[in-house]
């Protein structure tokens, strides 16, 4: 009998911003002088969240 080949799994690319987690840390500013309160996370605009790399 022949050896079946197990079919390639493609994994998906990650997306390059967030590195697949679809979150992203921002630096939040405050004040009229942009003093940086802290960071925060959120949704990765590069992949909308889903943390693979948009194909397109
Ligand atoms: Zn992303």
């Amino acid at each position: 009998m022949a050896t079946r080949r197990k079919p390639a799994v493609t994994e998906p690319a990650k997306c390059p911003v967030c590195k697949g987690s679809g979150e992203v840390s921002r630096t939040v500013h405050v004040g009229r002088k942009g003093r940086v309160a802290g960071e925060q996370t959120g949704l990765c605009l590069n992949c909308l969240g889903s943390g693979e790399a948009p194909s397109t």
